[in-house]
């Protein structure tokens, strides 16, 4: 057994055994006759907001819908009196009925249906990102009089689930969009960036802020006062590592903004999807076999990418712990589809479970059932808010 397999599984039963100790009421629920099942803290949610609003008081905070609609978390941050940030009729449909006003709402996805957009200008919502001369066009025909901010690229580094190769423009084009806007009606009032999703990296804020501040002096120049800076999302949340936390990116930023912008944007905004909801999660998986191939252990489990786990995929590495007593052994945790890409984690230490056992699954909180599908017709993870 390897020193650093020791290291990894303790710090999984470390970050399960905190997680109990903060929110007592997962206890009872640790034995669920249907898996998966995801338990979600929806008052540790607000929390969290408040804990975020907190650090950050001078910034608005929009939380990022996609990272997990429930209508539970959904309405909770109304109650604290969070804004939202949205990018679907269907979501904006979910926070309107949460009875949220609609100044409270923005979209900042870049490039978005055009029914969208006529969709949420008719109800109120006024403020969109974007970042193309297609997009001004689309948004002048139906939002004639909205405002945009345009969103800058920025280094995603560290970032484990990377955004920047999808979306954004350089600073040249995006003072043209911004003049652009302007002279087709549209009222330009921002900026935006966003440093990658789990992003353990505070040199991407550096950079980011510090382009924004570039392109906010050069349109100043050009005669166009901007008012917004929003600085996208990214707070990570500890999987099967350690995070950064909100109060040292807030401590950093704040630096950053009285260096770059010695007169401070009228409004400044955050739009946290994972670093809200993620760490109020827990999903319960149960092992539905094992086997030894190719000299590898395997589990498997009734979740994987097609049901809840897909962010595996793309470079999120969960904790994983098992209530099971003995010497640690290296697993391939396979999901529960027939499909060979449904593997969940690689090189994971455990002791040897027994099929049935429940493997807990930290930090699930966000992208996770809002992935997920009825592929091979295995179930969504149930959710069960407390
Ligand atoms: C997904 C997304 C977010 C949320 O990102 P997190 O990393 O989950 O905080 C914020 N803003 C925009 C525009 C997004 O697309």
């Amino acid at each position: 057994m390897s020193f650093s397999g020791k290291v990894q599984y303790e710090f999984a039963k470390r970050v399960f055994e905190e997680l109990l100790r903060e929110k007592p009421k997962f206890s009872e629920h640790l034995s669920p006759a249907k898996t998966p099942i995801l338990l979600l803290d929806t008052e540790g949610i607000k929390s969290r907001y408040v804990q975020i609003k907190y650090q950050m008081q001078e910034v608005e905070v929009y939380y990022a819908v996609k990272a997990n609609d429930h209508p539970k978390v959904i309405e909770s941050l109304a109650e604290v009196g969070s804004g939202f940030e949205v990018a679907s009729t269907e979501e904006l449909r979910k926070v309107l009925g949460a009875g949220v006003a609609p100044e409270k709402i923005i979209s900042s996805n870049p490039v978005k249906p055009l029914d969208f957009i006529d969709f949420a200008y008719s109800r109120g919502v006024k403020r969109f990102a974007l970042d193309s001369f297609e997009e001004v066009e689309k948004i002048r025909k139906v939002a004639p009089r909205a405002r945009v901010y345009v969103r800058i690229t920025v280094p995603n580094e560290g970032s484990d689930w990377p955004l920047s190769r999808k979306f954004g423009t350089d600073l040249d084009e995006a003072l043209e969009l911004l003049e652009y806007s302007q002279r087709r009606g549209l009222v330009p009032i921002g900026i935006t960036f966003h440093v990658g999703s789990q992003c353990n990296n505070l040199r991407n804020w550096f950079i980011a802020i510090k382009r924004a501040a570039t392109l906010w002096n050069r349109a100043k120049e050009k005669g166009i006062k901007l008012l917004t800076l929003n600085m996208g999302g990214g707070i990570p949340v500890r999987y099967a590592y350690e995070a950064i936390k909100v109060e040292d990116i807030a401590y950093y930023v704040r630096g950053l903004l009285r260096k770059y912008f010695p007169s401070p944007p009228h409004e400044l905004q955050i739009e946290p999807g994972r670093g809200i909801v993620g760490d109020q999660g827990l999903m319960i998986t149960r092992v539905i076999g094992k086997a030894r191939r190719g000299g590898e252990n395997w589990l498997y489990i009734d979740s994987g990418v097609f049901n809840g786990l897909a962010e595996a995929l793309g470079g999120i590495r969960y904790a994983f712990y098992l209530r099971a007593e003995g010497e640690l052994k290296e697993w391939v945790i396979g999901g529960v589809s027939c499909d060979s890409m449904d593997v969940v984690a690689k090189s994971v230490y455990l002791p040897e479970p027994r099929v049935g056992d429940f493997l807990f699954i930290p930090s699930a909180g966000a992208y996770t059932t809002v992935y997920a599908s009825n592929f091979n017709g295995f179930p969504q993870p149930e959710v069960l808010c407390l």
